[in-house]
Protein backbone atom coordinates (compact mmCIF):
# COMPACT_ATOMS: atom_id res chain seq x y z
CA UNK A 1 0.00 0.00 0.00
CA UNK A 2 2.89 2.28 0.91
CA UNK A 3 4.12 3.44 -2.34
CA UNK A 4 4.44 7.06 -1.75
CA UNK A 5 7.88 8.39 -2.65
CA UNK A 6 9.47 11.44 -0.31
CA UNK A 7 12.58 13.21 -2.01
CA UNK A 8 15.07 14.09 0.97
CA UNK A 9 15.94 17.44 1.30
CA UNK A 10 19.62 17.21 1.52
CA UNK A 11 20.28 14.66 -1.70
CA UNK A 12 17.39 14.97 -3.26
CA UNK A 13 16.89 11.21 -3.99
CA UNK A 14 13.18 9.49 -3.16
CA UNK A 15 12.84 7.07 -0.52
CA UNK A 16 10.30 5.08 0.73
CA UNK A 17 8.08 6.55 3.62
CA UNK A 18 10.70 4.27 6.07
CA UNK A 19 13.41 5.38 5.14
CA UNK A 20 12.48 8.68 5.55
CA UNK A 21 12.68 10.72 8.78
CA UNK A 22 11.05 14.62 9.39
CA UNK A 23 14.52 16.68 10.69
CA UNK A 24 13.72 19.50 13.50
CA UNK A 25 12.57 22.20 11.04
CA UNK A 26 10.04 19.77 9.61
CA UNK A 27 12.21 19.08 6.42
CA UNK A 28 12.62 15.69 4.69
CA UNK A 29 15.62 14.21 5.35
CA UNK A 30 16.63 10.62 4.48
CA UNK A 31 18.11 8.09 7.14
CA UNK A 32 21.53 7.71 4.41
CA UNK A 33 21.86 11.69 5.56
CA UNK A 34 20.95 12.03 9.31
CA UNK A 35 23.10 8.69 9.31
CA UNK A 36 25.95 11.15 8.22
CA UNK A 37 24.83 13.78 10.36
CA UNK A 38 24.70 11.59 13.85
CA UNK A 39 28.48 11.88 14.63
CA UNK A 40 27.59 13.63 17.54
CA UNK A 41 24.74 11.96 18.97
CA UNK A 42 25.36 8.16 18.50
CA UNK A 43 21.89 6.86 18.81
CA UNK A 44 23.01 2.83 19.07
CA UNK A 45 25.15 3.54 21.95
CA UNK A 46 22.52 4.82 24.08
CA UNK A 47 21.45 1.91 25.91
CA UNK A 48 25.27 0.24 26.21
CA UNK A 49 26.83 1.12 30.09
CA UNK A 50 27.83 4.97 30.20
CA UNK A 51 31.75 4.85 31.08
CA UNK A 52 31.67 8.39 32.37
CA UNK A 53 28.48 7.86 34.68
CA UNK A 54 27.78 10.68 37.19
CA UNK A 55 28.44 9.73 40.76
CA UNK A 56 26.72 10.24 43.36
CA UNK A 57 27.36 10.88 46.69
CA UNK A 58 25.48 9.55 49.61
CA UNK A 59 26.04 9.58 53.50
CA UNK A 60 24.53 7.47 56.28
CA UNK A 61 23.39 9.68 59.37
CA UNK A 62 23.81 6.51 61.19
CA UNK A 63 27.16 5.93 61.20
CA UNK A 64 28.05 8.49 59.23
CA UNK A 65 29.90 6.57 56.37
CA UNK A 66 29.94 8.76 53.55
CA UNK A 67 30.58 6.60 49.76
CA UNK A 68 29.68 7.27 46.16
CA UNK A 69 27.38 5.13 43.64
CA UNK A 70 26.52 5.48 40.37
CA UNK A 71 23.68 7.35 39.39
CA UNK A 72 21.79 4.45 37.68
CA UNK A 73 22.36 2.08 40.64
CA UNK A 74 19.37 1.66 43.00
CA UNK A 75 20.78 2.66 46.86
CA UNK A 76 18.78 0.69 49.17
CA UNK A 77 20.58 0.44 52.49
CA UNK A 78 24.14 1.60 53.53
CA UNK A 79 27.01 -0.42 52.26
CA UNK A 80 28.62 -0.45 56.06
CA UNK A 81 25.69 -0.56 58.60
CA UNK A 82 23.14 -1.65 56.22
CA UNK A 83 20.24 0.78 57.35
CA UNK A 84 18.33 2.32 54.75
CA UNK A 85 16.54 4.82 56.95
CA UNK A 86 19.18 7.73 57.66
CA UNK A 87 20.34 7.62 53.64
CA UNK A 88 21.23 11.01 52.57
CA UNK A 89 22.04 11.99 49.21
CA UNK A 90 24.61 15.26 48.52
CA UNK A 91 23.32 17.46 46.25
CA UNK A 92 25.30 18.34 43.03
CA UNK A 93 24.47 20.29 40.44
CA UNK A 94 23.02 18.33 36.94
CA UNK A 95 21.57 20.91 35.21
CA UNK A 96 23.84 20.29 32.06
CA UNK A 97 22.71 16.47 31.92
CA UNK A 98 18.94 17.11 31.91
CA UNK A 99 19.52 19.62 28.85
CA UNK A 100 21.43 17.57 27.35
CA UNK A 101 18.91 14.27 27.56
CA UNK A 102 16.12 16.49 26.15
CA UNK A 103 17.97 18.13 22.93
CA UNK A 104 19.10 14.52 22.10
CA UNK A 105 15.85 13.55 22.12
CA UNK A 106 14.30 16.02 19.10
CA UNK A 107 16.01 13.61 17.05
CA UNK A 108 14.21 10.19 18.47
CA UNK A 109 10.67 9.91 17.10
ZN1 LIG B 1 19.26 12.21 1.88
ZN1 LIG C 1 25.54 3.38 57.73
Amino acid sequence: MDSKRYKCSKCMKDYASSEIRLSPNSKIVCLYCLGQKATIEPKQEAKKPVVNEEMLEYTCGACKYSFKRKKSFVLTSCPYCGKNDSLSQKKSGDASNILKDSMSRQYDF
